[in-house]
């Protein structure tokens, strides 16, 4: 099926066309970020202007990439929720008019279940695994025994991991967003010279909590106002950026031993840091486990994700109508009663 993905959820304006949800013949990712990061974050009524403003130029686009015409569009998958109101229902009217328009059936496809799906537009990876969300917005474990079906294991209490690099490197005098300056600086810092805390490591929980990391980036700042020199900084970075890391690597492998699980899936924008990813990698290959990451532009928003389960409900006869709307929060578990009917 030839369907064409619309992702509206936070600050990117993203369309893709992707065939038999696999194979991605355009990819298209129009961002924000400058138009936000005067204010140093998310602006939702100026991220949902931006995708109106932004929204047709990338559809025109994502079909000239693809060199289709809206007439060889067989579906339209769009992202339906977690995200901000105002900005989901930009994708999703246009994903409506469209389907009305050229009378072809729509699907509204979750953000996270869209980042889990992303690594199989590089390779197929067997069920079940145990598959880390690690975003901006999310910082999730869960046992995945198919597309549409989720359990969680666990996850964060407080700040998701994404936001607590965003905030560090708030704290630090970085710019907006944080997340990939902290990685930057990081990569020539002492990652042991500051023993941050693990938070809930040893809590026997697959949760994670990242406030008090924070806060505790903040009392070390307090107390060496030093900070400002350029290998300080990086060092800071750099130990911030492990416990991080040491927290992440260890539920994730402990939540898939306990699981009896082999196989391991890490998704979302926190996905593209390279300390993780090595880290990740590093604790697959001993534990002999099959570990699957996709590549960058895949782990951040995009599209052609989202076409993922969009082809695989549709081609199943599970599709929305014109009454859909906006889901700001939708857990993934609630996924499964979509087979139900
Ligand atoms: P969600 O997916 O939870 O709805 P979102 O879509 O806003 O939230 P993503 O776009 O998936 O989040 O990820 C963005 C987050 O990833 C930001 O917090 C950003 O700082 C973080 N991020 C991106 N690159 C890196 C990196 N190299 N290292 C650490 N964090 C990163
Ligand atoms: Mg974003
Ligand atoms: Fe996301």
């Amino acid at each position: 099926m030839l369907l064409l993905s619309i992702e509206t959820s936070c600050d990117e304006t993203a369309a893709a066309v992707v065939r038999d949800g696999r194979t991605i013949l355009s990819n298209v990712v129009a961002t924000q970020i400058r138009d936000h990061a005067e204010y140093g974050g998310v602006v939702p009524e100026i991220a949902s202007r931006k995708h109106l403003e932004m929204i047709p130029v990338v559809i025109a686009e994502a079909l000239r990439g693809a060199d289709v015409s809206i007439d060889g569009i067989e579906g339209v998958a769009v992202t339906q929720g977690p995200g901000l109101a105002g900005a989901l229902l930009v994708g999703i009217s246009l994903a409506k008019a469209i389907a009305f328009a050229r009378g072809i059936p729509i699907v509204g496809v979750n953000h996270i279940e869209g980042h889990l799906s992303a690594i199989f537009l590089e390779r197929p990876v067997e069920f079940p695994f145990v598959a880390l969300a690690v975003s901006g917005g999310h910082t999730h474990l869960y046992r995945v025994d198919g597309i549409g079906r989720y359990t969680t294991l666990g996850q964060t209490l407080d700040d998701a991991a994404g936001e607590a690099f965003d905030k560090v490197a708030k704290l630090l005098g970085l710019p907006y967003p944080g997340g990939v300056e902290v990685d930057r600086l990081a990569a020539a810092g002492d990652p042991e010279r500051i023993p941050f805390p693990r938070p809930l490591l040893h809590d026997g929980s697959y949760n994670f909590s990242f406030s008090g990391l924070k806060t505790a980036v903040l009392t070390h700042l307090k107390k060496h106002p030093d900070y400002s020199s350029e290998q300080n900084l990086r060092d800071i970075c750099a130990s911030f950026q492990r416990a991080v890391c040491d927290v992440l690597v260890a539920k994730t492998f402990q939540a898939a031993e306990a699981a009896g699980v082999e196989r391991v899936v890490m998704a979302g924008g926190v996905a593209c840091n390279s300390a993780l990813r090595r880290a990740m990698t590093a604790a697959a290959a001993r534990r002999g486990m099959e570990l699957s990451i996709p590549a960058p532009p895949l782990c951040s928003d995009n599209a052609a994700m989202i076409a993922v389960p969009g082809d695989y409900y549709l081609t199943r006869g599970i599709r929305g109508d014109l009454s859909l709307d906006a889901l700001v929060s939708w857990p993934l578990d609630t996924l499964k009663t979509r087979f139900a009917s």
